[in-house]
């Protein structure tokens, strides 16, 4: 009740710009509910209520809700770091660094420390009240800020705000600031409850008139359902109804973002017209990146003939490179985008030119010279419009016969603004999907007329070896290399194969499948050495830090930074990021063990080494029973340094969280003696560790 009373506060009226209060309070609302359904319910409600009265406000709100500030394809991020989110709470409360580290340290949240400091603050003259557009373009605006001085100026715009903070607004100001909001929403929910706010909406305005009267079949079914317990008036069966569109509005929704993850672009469709008009204005389009579909882990040969039985399926190579999802729009312009749709066009400049090549070359040879001698020869109609393709960046060493690279190589390619002069890595493009072509989304395709359209478009040029600079496309763009056999014995072959010409393993998939989104489904499954082979043994590793998680593991520690133990050096030596194998009531116990008193560090112990830079560093207490596929050699981690190399230490690669191991002390960690014998007893070496596949 008294929580209602307050969200009165932040009644405003229509047209008005949409207090950021009433976001406050919804955030506080999702965070005092662990039900599913009672999140869903807030933010359906505070969706609907700025719908109605401020439209415009909507799309900020969304975006603040689940802690974004843009769609992903366009790489706003608040980059901001928790010092100076820390300093600005100190200036802007008035009190002192070491009373905020105290408070932390009882609260472990920067966001309920600034909330606890601000409510003890008396101020002389009521500060103008925030308003959820006037938070979000000021956070954006200081995204945007660059240059000499911008962290004072990112300082002062952010000690503004958290001074005219009211009610439970500086808790959720500071912590979407720190990026950990911990309401529990994700975009996934907040995109739902939005779509159903905008059914809701529009279901009102069409002054409850049930759309379902057409329905046929469909109302016939539930009426005869509900005759059982006594039968459904008009307002029962509008009521289904109702339910009905709401459910099938999220799944709309969800699927719509994976084919064009456009918020804005939602958002305006949703409020302009429903879920209908969604549907019709969010569909794969060039120049918007389609949410990569994924593939399922397989353990083998065996497994994956069982799972396919008789249906047809491609096997291709597995690259060791990066996904890249290469765009051609109809003015030229080329956009690339990675695994998880962010924008890394600049990085490949290279890609980028090989695009406009394939292009010119798909341009019909030109007609002979009109009779009339006064007409201007006419362009050359060129095959290839406009184009989404689905593909791997694979690193290849030119001088050794384009020999394939490991991932590691490519991840030594700069990331921002390269130019083509600048490339020392050179990549191949194994193009291995056809999503979009001259105006027609394939989406819906079969996986066997994708890669026929694929083939028929790229394959004579290729066969002829001609066009693009450096002589030939040879090297610079490929097809993944694939067979189609249901034998498993060529399959294995096949395997061997791919694992001998530098690859991780092999995709195997179904070919009467369409290309589906984002998802994770059987008709892709990947069986790769790793699961095959993984390394003989155990290893026995101490968390030493970690980082906040995001999604579903929002307000747990996720990755964990895990190390082993030198008793040359007394030192604890960084091997990898853990994130696998965790179960969520694991996540929530050692999110607890770690936040009590004394466990949480603000700086890694002086016997802890790694080149990483941890979010929070842990008193090291624990060990824990690791499996990992491979070990290789890291610029970042390290482990055992100076054993093979004098920069360079060990890393684990899959790292898998087994179990505790209460039975041991730090002490007893593997050591980074032990991790040289299985480094050493590894079939293939790998050159150079660099980070995560994405970038991210
Ligand atoms: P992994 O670490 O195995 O790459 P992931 O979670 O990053 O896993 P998955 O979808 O599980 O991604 O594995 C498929 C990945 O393999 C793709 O994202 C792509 O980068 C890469 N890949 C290499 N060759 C192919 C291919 N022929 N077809 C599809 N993906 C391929």
């Amino acid at each position: 009740c008294t929580r209602y009373d307050a969200v009165s506060d932040a009644c405003w009226s229509k047209e008005a710009p949409a207090p950021y209060l009433h976001l406050a309070w919804a955030f506080e609302l999702l965070c005092s509910t662990t039900k599913r359904l009672t999140k869903a319910d807030v933010l359906v409600n505070t969706f609907r209520s700025l719908i109605a009265l401020a439209p415009s406000d909507l799309l900020p709100a969304v975006y603040l809700s689940s802690n974004k500030l843009s769609s992903s394809f366009q790489g706003i991020d608040i980059n901001v770091g928790g010092s100076t989110v820390s300093a600005a709470v100190v200036q802007a409360t008035g009190t002192s660094s070491e009373k905020l580290k105290q408070l932390y340290i009882e609260l472990g949240d920067l966001g309920d420390v600034a909330q606890a400091l601000r409510v003890r603050q008396r101020m002389l003259v009521p500060p103008s009240p925030l308003s959820i557009r006037g938070v979000y373009r000021t956070i954006v605006d200081m995204a945007n800020m660059k240059g000499q001085g911008c962290e004072g100026r990112k300082r002062a715009m952010m000690v503004r705000l958290i001074r005219s903070c009211r009610g439970p607004e500086a808790r959720f100001l500071v912590r979407t600031l720190v990026q950990n909001l911990r309401t529990g929403a994700t975009l996934t929910s907040v995109l739902s409850a939005l779509a159903m706010a905008a059914v809701m909406h529009h279901t009102g305005k069409e002054g409850g008139r049930d759309k379902s009267d057409g329905e046929g079949k469909e109302t016939g079914k539930r009426e005869a359902t509900m005759g059982k317990d006594g039968g459904e008036g008009e307002g029962g069966r509008r009521r289904k109804s109702l339910e009905l569109r709401l459910k099938e509005a999220q799944v709309a929704v969800k699927e719509c973002y994976n084919s064009c993850p456009d918020i804005p672009r939602i958002v305006q469709a949703l409020i302009e017209g429903g879920v209908e008009a969604m549907q019709a204005a969010c569909s794969v389009a060039v120049g918007t990146p389609v949410k990569p579909m994924l593939a399922k882990i397989c353990s083998g040969i065996p497994e994956m003939m069982e799972k396919y039985g008789s249906q047809p399926f491609t096997s291709e190579y597995k690259y060791d490179g990066q996904r890249a999802q290469i765009h051609l729009l109809g003015d030229r312009t080329i956009k690339i985008f990675n695994r998880h749709i962010e924008d890394m066009t600049d990085k490949y400049p290279d890609v980028a030119q090989l695009m406009r090549d394939l292009q010119e070359a798909l341009r019909a040879p030109s007609l002979p010279p009109s009779s009339s001698a006064s007409a201007s020869p006419s362009p050359s109609p060129c095959l290839l419009k406009d184009v989404i393709l689905d593909t791997e960046l694979v690193a290849v060493d030119r001088a050794e016969g384009n020999r394939l690279l490991a991932f590691q190589t490519l991840a030594t390619r700069g990331r921002k603004d390269v130019s083509a002069e600048g490339v020392r890595v050179q990549v191949c493009v194994f193009a291995f999907d056809l999503l979009f072509l001259n105006g027609l989304s394939y989406v819906k395709e079969p996986l066997s007329s994708r890669r026929a359209r694929l083939y028929s478009l790229f394959g004579p040029l290729l066969e002829r070896g001609e066009g693009g600079r450096e002589g030939g496309f040879e090297g610079r763009f490929a097809f993944a290399a694939h067979t189609e056999t249901n034998d498993p014995e060529k399959v294995q072959e096949f395997f061997t194969e791919a694992l001998e010409a530098g690859c991780e393993g092999i995709m195997c998939k179904s070919l009467p499948h369409e290309y589906e989104p984002s998802k994770r489904t059987d008709s892709w499954l990947k069986v790769k050495r790793d699961y095959v082979e993984g390394l003989h043994d155990t290893l026995d590793l101490v968390p030493i830090g970690a980082w906040w998680g995001n999604g579903r593991k929002a307000g747990w520690f996720s990755p964990i930074l895990l190390a082993c133990f030198n008793p040359e050096t007394d030192e604890l030596q960084s091997l990898c990021r853990c994130m696998s194998g965790l179960t969520d009531a694991v996540y929530t116990e050692l999110t607890a063990f770690y936040q009590e008193e004394g466990r949480l560090l603000e700086n890694p112990k002086s016997y802890v080494r790694t080149g990483e830079t941890c979010a929070v560093w842990f008193e090291p207490c624990q060990v824990w029973e690791i499996r990992g596929a491979e070990l290789t050699l890291s610029p970042v981690h390290k482990a055992g340094v100076g054993i093979v190399d004098t920069q360079r230490g060990f890393s684990l690669r899959f790292p898998r969280f087994l179990k505790k191991r209460s039975d041991k002390g730090v002490e007893d960690a593997t050591t980074a003696g032990q991790i040289a014998e299985l480094f050493r007893m590894q079939v293939r070496r790998v050159d150079v560790d660099g980070d995560d596949k994405d970038g991210g």
